[in-house]
């Protein structure tokens, strides 16, 4: 047995390790360095704070954690009070009195956990202090959260990352543990490097969230889309609906206020303050739909988000999935869901193109494009290719058939198959159409005037010009606009088509890579549009959360008056309902029907700490509702 399973079990009231936690775990108390890749939601916390706790109570002192989120440390450290652990955390937000008060407390050694971000880590106000912790013995582990900050290949580029090598440098006897939810191999290289940790010791989780099903759906009408999914598959759920622009997060967000939906605008245009009280209302109310741009969401560890949906496309699969993973952290049943459409692939072309950048960046951004169109375009299982990305080979073992499956049962490919047609033929008059214009006309044309002429439609435009006699006119009048539509997203996605956006006008350009799929080398194979197949069934709701979803009339009855008082006092000790407990935890709870304090324990979610401040509460809610 781990020597660490007890502070589990006391400390946080859980009963096993997840994944690689407890090697993890086993492996930084013993003073080891390490690097701990693993998604959002896999129980990165644990990783540094039960070395935190044992190696405190063992003597060595004080662990360092530092994290970006300083509108996140709040709440964070409520938790670890809330579970009995003395935390602390320093940023701008305090007065200086709190601030000395907690400096105090810090050189004391009394504290366990201390949070600061990297650009109060490295003044040299906060190193003497270290140093004097260090010369006492008290200095016991630096922990590095969300450590691809530190590249500029994540998406989260904070140049003061790079200031934490001084931890290194100034303290080579503190051992060291960096976490992150990024995982590419580009991103992961950058931080052993960056941060020094060329010597720890990797850990790298499976990357999968099987609780999330992924669906990617063509964008039409994409604000109706996204109410509809809403409505039907999440209503009065927390969710997250990401956008590319600060105006289009104003205008959702408007639009689904109206629908009567509580949803709330979060991007970097908003003042400080209003932004902080929209994430508070996120995480301290239920059933709030933030919309927002990437802005919003790092280190968010709300566990009970039901979905996460992408109106635009995001710049990469690192992106896609690291946002897409602040659903269902709390394991139960979520859904990823994002529209997308040509417009998304023209626009993210053209901020590559039109970046200042190097040439070099440009073509690694192109090439991580390149990989999210596919991913969108594809017609078999998401989730194999997600993980794929990774590096990691997906395989679902089905034990009572023997069997391994190359599929996850879980996403829209793999729940409804879609139907697949050859767009070669239609590709080829696309190319050609965008040739022969070119050719007669000595310039380029956009996608809308290409698809008339592949369609025969005898536009003023296509009259003017003469293009009724280019010899491809109407050779695809069998085509419908969205299935051309399809084509050219698909030819754009596999670069046989370039286009180039100038003065607000896009044209499209032959590449090198057209003329194979001109003369018919390359297959274009592509989904049926989704309009022509029956609609996905919705997910049966009987219960107002999926952690409920199998209470009988008793126990919901339990569990309803268990979240009432769960208001109640996460409200008192101003704190997000779930800091005090998960849904999951007050189902359990509410199930049990608990007579007495011995027949909750045991229980997920409840350790020592909790089971004292709130046992006796619990017990009177469930009986006052019996
Ligand atoms: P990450 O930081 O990796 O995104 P968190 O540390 O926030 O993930 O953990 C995600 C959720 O999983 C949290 O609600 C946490 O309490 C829970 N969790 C972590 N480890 C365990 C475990 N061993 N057993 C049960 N729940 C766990
Ligand atoms: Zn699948």
């Amino acid at each position: 047995m781990s020597p660490h399973l007890p502070i589990l079990r006391e400390v946080f009231g859980y009963d096993a390790f997840r994944g690689p936690q407890q090697a993890i775990i086993d492996h930084v108390a013993a003073g080891g360095d390490a690097l701990v890749l693993m998604p959002t939601g896999g129980g990165k916390s644990l990783c540094y704070q039960i070395p935190a706790i044992a190696r405190q109570r063992a003597g060595h002192g004080i662990t360092v954690v530092v994290s970006p989120l300083i509108a996140l440390m709040h709440d964070q450290v409520g938790a670890l009070h809330e579970a009995g652990v003395s935390a602390a955390f320093l940023n701008s937000t305090l007065t200086s009195e709190e601030a000395s008060d907690i400096e105090r407390r810090l050189l004391r050694g009394e504290i366990t956990l201390l949070y600061a971000a990297p650009e109060r880590v490295t003044t040299s106000r906060f190193l003497a202090q270290m140093d004097s912790l260090l010369e006492r013995g008290l200095l016991s582990l630096f922990a590095i959260d969300e450590a691809h900050c530190v590249s500029q290949w994540g998406h989260d580029f904070r140049p003061e990352y790079r200031g934490l090598t001084v931890l290194h440098e100034r303290y080579p006897s503190v051992p060291r543990v960096a976490l992150t939810a990024t995982a590419d191999a580009l991103t992961r290289a950058d931080i052993v490097e960056r941060l020094q940790l060329e010597s720890a010791e990797l850990f790298i989780s499976s990357f999968d969230r099987p609780n999330i099903r992924y669906t990617i759906v063509e964008k039409k009408d994409a604000s109706t889309q996204l109410l509809r999914f809403i409505e039907r598959e999440h209503p009065e759920e927390a969710g997250v609906v990401y956008c590319q622009s600060r105006k289009r997060v104003e205008e959702v967000a408007a639009m689904l206020c109206e629908a009567g939906i509580h949803a709330l605008p979060y991007h970097a245009g908003l003042d400080a303050a209003v932004r902080q009280r929209h994430q508070n209302e996120f995480l301290r109310e239920e059933g709030v739909v933030m919309v927002a741009t990437v802005a919003f969401g790092m280190g968010i560890d709300k566990p009970d988000v039901r979905f996460v949906a992408h109106l635009d496309m995001p710049k990469n699969i690192e992106g896609y999935y690291q946002e897409t993973g602040r659903a269902g952290r709390d394991g139960l049943a979520s859904d990823a869901w994002m529209a997308y459409g040509l417009q998304d692939v023209v626009n993210q072309r053209r901020m590559i193109d039109e970046s200042p950048a190097e040439e070099e960046f440009k073509q690694v951004m192109r090439g991580k494009l390149d990989a999210l169109l596919a991913l969108a375009e594809a017609t078999d299982c998401r989730r194999v290719r997600l993980l794929s990305y990774f590096g990691e080979a997906y395989a679902k073992s089905d034990e009572a058939q023997g069997v391994y499956m190359p599929f996850c049962g879980n996403c829209d490919n793999c729940l409804q198959p879609p139907e697949v047609w050859d767009g070669t033929d239609a590709a080829r008059k696309l190319l050609s159409t965008v040739y022969r214009t070119h050719q007669i006309s000595g310039h380029s044309f956009g996608a809308g005037h290409t698809m008339d002429i592949v369609r025969g439609k005898k536009t003023d435009k296509v009259v003017q010009r003469g293009h009724e006699s280019i010899s491809t006119f109407g050779l695809g009048a069998e085509y419908s606009e969205q299935q051309l539509r399809a084509v050219m997203r698909q030819l754009i996605a596999i670069g046989a088509l370039h286009v180039h956006t100038e003065d607000g006008f896009s044209t499209l350009h032959l590449t090198e890579a057209s003329r194979a799929v001109l003369k018919g080398e390359v297959p274009v194979q592509l989904r049926e549009s989704t309009s022509q197949r029956s609609d996905k069934k919705s997910r049966s709701r009987s219960a107002p959360s999926p952690a409920a979803a199998n209470l009988g009339q008793d126990a919901m009855v339990r569990y309803i008056n268990l979240k009432a008082w769960r208001a109640e006092v996460a409200k008192e000790h101003n704190l997000p309902a779930y800091v005090i407990f998960h849904d999951a935890t007050l189902a359990a709870i509410a199930e049990h029907a608990p007579q007495s304090l011995a027949d909750l324990q045991g229980i997920s979610g409840l350790g020592v700490k909790k089971l004292e401040a709130y046992g006796e509460q619990v017990l009177r809610v469930c009986k006052g509702a019996a």
